[in-house]
């Protein structure tokens, strides 16, 4: 090799041993800063603890149903104003969306909370109980945060302070989502993501990936579940009006009883999940919970109307389901004569964990929780409208749970009057959110996990 080649490649290696050298002590400067941001995350989350608590117990005591969330969401905005964030109030009626834009480069992620109470009338022991009482669909009604979406609120406002307050060192930008009516709105009105994402809450900045948590009874207080895939099931409303023909009670071969005939279909409809879908596949529920007809006891009366609901986490299942439902009911109902008209309005997607963000993002729930507080969640059977944000943009939704160890079997559900929050666990629900926001920032951006 010539002298000024071999020079030249000496120079050449010089230089990428330095330059890697160079790299590798700001790999490790960088792991150490991300490590100095994780523990200011939990420091403040300490710090910010009771201050949570009492928005929390704000939020319980004076809760408001779906779609009127105008208190929760006037105090939410002044609380994003007050942090500086730039805020947008009135997305989908008492919608509320917070932007803090990180002082780094970096993905834009978004978190999301409900804000919207139940028709129930709370009977937790507390002094924070509610006495609200409202209108609902009509009916005159108590409200409680009987699914905990005080605590969601209360722990998104603490998650938004903690990131401003180290503004400087975030990469990229958090959108802060809160959301009205995820229960649903009420009949007649539009609402809950569906309506946000209508709304362009997924625009401008458009979100790369979103974030949510549902607080869950019945879970060890402080311990997280969740599962990749279908988590939570589609749930679609049904109606179905069985129409024979009025006779005597005691002369049912002059009309066409629907009663008997309503039977007969709640009885093929359960043959639909049994016999005729890929069991193997996926679960799926038909419910048919209400079923009226009929004013007095000897007359066979003209028609009958029942109401149910369907669950399911597979799309093409759905679709074999909603034909399959049809096809039973109308081909019973004609074989005495009778007619059914089948009504099916779909309401929530299922909740579908993204995969590969689901696998990326684990390790920072298990760091957060610590590795035996988290575990692989069942399905849910229940549902949750999170899933329409999924259905537009990669997201990932788990559970926080909120009972202690010792009520573990006694628990009440959540939407019961009785259901309880124990009040610790928040805190990791704060710090889940948060590092997930650091981690997913660090993870794009080509930074060192541990
Ligand atoms: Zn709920
Ligand atoms: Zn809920």
């Amino acid at each position: 090799m010539p002298v000024i080649a071999y020079r030249t490649y000496r120079c050449v290696l010089l230089v990428l041993l330095v330059m890697y050298c160079f790299e590798h002590i700001m790999l490790v400067a960088y792991a150490q800063s991300l490590e100095a941001l994780r523990a200011l995350i939990d420091s403040r989350a300490a710090a910010i603890e009771q201050k949570m608590i009492q928005w929390r117990r704000d939020f319980h005591q004076y809760p408001e149903l779906s779609n009127r969330e105008v208190r929760t969401s006037r105090i939410v905005a002044e609380h994003l104003r007050k942090l500086g964030f730039e805020v947008r109030t009135g997305i989908a009626h008492t919608g509320v969306v917070g932007i803090l834009r990180g002082g780094k480069p970096g993905p834009v992620v978004a978190l999301r909370a409900d804000m919207d109470a139940l028709p129930v009338v709370e009977q937790v022991n507390v002094p924070f109980a509610s006495k609200v009482r409202s209108t609902y669909n009509g009916q005159e009604v108590g409200v409680m945060h009987a699914c905990g979406h005080d605590a969601h609120t209360a722990i998104l406002m603490a998650v938004a302070e903690i990131l401003a307050s180290m503004k400087a060192n975030i990469q990229g930008i958090v959108k802060f989502i809160f959301q009205p009516a995820e229960e649903g709105a009420p009949e007649g009105e539009e609402g809950g993501a569906e309506l946000m994402i209508k709304q362009g809450v997924l625009e401008n900045p458009a979100p790369e990936a979103i974030f949510g948590l549902h607080v869950f009874s019945g879970i060890e207080s402080g311990n997280i579940t969740f599962r990749p895939g279908p988590t939570m099931a589609a749930v679609d409303f049904l109606r179905i009006v069985i129409k024979g023909r009025q006779t005597h009670g005691a002369k049912p071969w002059v009309g066409i009883d629907p009663i008997v005939v309503s039977s007969q279909v709640i009885m093929g409809l359960q043959t639909i999940e049994s016999r005729q879908v890929d069991v193997t596949k996926e679960p799926s529920i038909i419910t048919i919970g209400t079923m009226q007809g009929g004013v007095r006891n000897n007359i066979i009366p003209d028609s009958v109307e029942m109401t149910g609901t369907i669950r399911t986490y597979d799309e093409d299942m759905q679709e074999q389901i909603h034909k399959r439902i049809k096809r039973t009911s109308q081909y019973i109902a004609q074989a005495s004569g009778a007619t059914a008209d089948v009504y099916i309005r779909k309401q929530y997607p299922a909740t579908v964990n993204h995969d590969a963000l689901t696998a990326k993002m684990a390790p920072t729930l298990q760091r957060v929780a610590g590795q035996r507080n988290v575990s692989l969640s069942p399905k849910q059977t229940g549902s949750e409208d999170f899933s329409f944000y999924q259905k537009k943009i990669p997201g990932m939704f788990f559970f926080l749970g909120v009972t202690p160890k010792d009520q573990l079997a006694t628990a009440a559900p959540n939407h019961s009057p009785l259901f309880y929050i124990d009040e610790s666990a928040l805190i990791v629900g704060v710090r889940a959110l948060a590092h997930l926001v650091l981690d997913y920032a660090a993870l794009s951006t080509g930074a060192p996990q541990e």
